[in-house]
């Protein structure tokens, strides 16, 4: 492997000009890695490197300016995205309405800051409105606590919410559309038992129930929601759809049921709840949403909201869907990962090897290095196969270059407790002590060299909370 010497000294003084005129190895290195530079070469180009530093530090800064300006396009040759690709129909005036819509199963993961800093980011881009919304009509499938820490995080890393809001506090809004929906003749209560009701719509037939009177729909409805009317599974509202659709999936899909679970948040208040494609159509509808950016497993649900959206001629939002990161070593799951807490597996949702958001802040990753990810990635419907070490190593890079730009570089000596005017918390609550010149302020990043980026602790100035290492 050839590395141009010009490249290397492109990246030196790039990087000097960010630091008060002194380069960082690390750095070049990080840069030489995107022109096809591998691990194992390094130890070849080193001295090559260490030599250029020195160069580079050896002359002014307005002299590496000027020699920078000359071979600043080498750096600009890598493939890569510049910025957003623009939406499709954005009002520039008006800006766009767009939403996050986790469900509460557990807190934010991984997958959460994909999809919602897309959407997030167009919000940021042009202006407008952006919604949390936290999708809980489920009352089988709820962690309480995500309702306190949803949005708590979903400040910090898109800190831009305008609103969150629970879809359980808008049961009413959803009856009403169930009751307009029946009203245009577009729903029917099924009370049929649920394999005959397959079977017959396998064949592309209607169940007995489908084409009563209106009259009788609205009686059944009731009855689904009368405490001493239908029992759990005893009735189902169905929409209308096609039969004859090629998906058996689509044709005639719930729009609420019946169940009598006890729901976190609004306890034995109802009996019928609705199911999502009903909560999502009606919200969309209200809210106005202009464009959505959500996870392509949710293209069959697209569809049929659109099917209620038609009945409607409501406007439909431009939709764009997102491929997934697919581990191969990594499994995000809220309810395997909650029963290992309990069992005392982990010590929490921010334990250092989980991929939960309280976990990553943790270890201090910004939510400007996600940001820089995520543009980079854009919007692509491709899923992508990736190992947790390879997926870190391009995260860390953009981590590292953003706590550069917020941090101030200070000496660092390891000591014991006595002679210690610092004091290191490790992410697994290790602590270190040492002794540093450097005097911060509350709050402070700061960058120890061969150890890492920390921030202060604001109510005890002498502890520093220990966050990215070094690698
Ligand atoms: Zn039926």
């Amino acid at each position: 492997m050839i590395i141009d010497k010009k490249l290397i000294r492109a990246y030196a003084l790039k990087n000097a000009l960010e630091h008060d005129g002194k380069a960082n190895p690390g750095s070049v290195l990080s840069g030489l890695f995107n022109h096809g530079l591998s691990k194992e070469d390094v130890q070849e180009v080193m001295p090559l490197i260490q030599a250029i530093l020195r160069e580079v530090d050896a002359i002014s800064i307005l002299e590496q300016e000027r020699e920078f300006e000359e071979l600043k396009s080498l750096i600009g040759k890598r493939p890569e995205r510049e910025g957003l690709a623009e939406l499709e129909g954005v009002d520039k005036k008006k800006g766009v309405i767009m939403r996050f819509a986790p469900s509460p199963s557990g807190p934010m993961h991984l997958g959460h800051i994909f999809t919602g800093m897309l959407n997030s980011l167009y919000v940021k881009k042009y202006c407008g409105m952006f919604y949390l919304r936290i999708e809980d009509t489920n009352p089988e499938n709820i962690d309480a606590d995500a309702y306190e820490m949803i949005p708590e995080e979903a400040d910090w890393i898109f800190g831009n919410v305008h609103k969150c809001y629970c879809q359980s506090d808008r049961m009413v809004k959803y009856y009403e559309l169930a009751e307009k929906i029946i009203d245009k003749k577009s729903a029917y209560v099924c009370t049929c038992d649920s394999e005959k009701f397959k079977e017959l719509i396998d064949n592309r037939k209607p169940c007995p129930c489908r084409n009563l009177s209106l009259k009788e729909q609205l009686l059944r409805w009731e009855k689904m929601i009368d405490k001493k009317g239908y029992g759990e599974g005893e009735a189902v509202l169905r929409f209308k759809s096609d039969l004859n659709d090629s998906n058996p999936a689509m044709r005639d899909f719930p729009l609420a049921r019946i169940n009598l679970t006890k729901h976190p948040r609004q306890g034995k208040k109802y009996r019928v709840w609705p199911l999502m494609n009903l909560c999502v159509a009606c919200d969309d509808m209200e809210f106005g949403f202009t464009h959505i950016i959500r996870a392509k497993e949710h293209r069959d649900n697209a569809k049929r909201q659109a099917m209620i959206f038609k009945i409607f001629n409501e406007k439909l939002p431009r939709t764009y869907f997102l491929g997934r990161y697919n581990f191969i070593d990594l499994e995000i799951s809220c309810s395997k990962t909650k029963a290992k807490i309990k069992e005392g597996v982990y010590s929490g949702w921010d334990d250092i090897r989980l991929p939960f958001i309280a976990a990553l802040r943790k270890r201090g990753y910004q939510p400007e290095a996600f940001e820089k990810m995520i543009v980079q990635r854009g919007m692509s419907e491709v899923d992508k196969v990736i190992s947790q070490r390879d997926f870190f190593k391009v995260l860390n890079n953009f981590n590292r270059e953003v706590l550069r730009s917020k941090t101030k570089k200070a000496d660092f000596e390891k000591t014991d407790e006595k002679k210690s005017n610092v004091i290191i918390l490790m992410p697994d609550n290790q602590k270190i002590f040492g002794k540093t010149s450097f005097k911060p302020k509350d709050s402070e990043i700061v960058y120890f060299e061969k150890f890492g980026y920390g921030k202060f602790n604001g109510k005890d100035s002498k502890k520093l909370l220990f966050w990215f290492c070094h690698e």
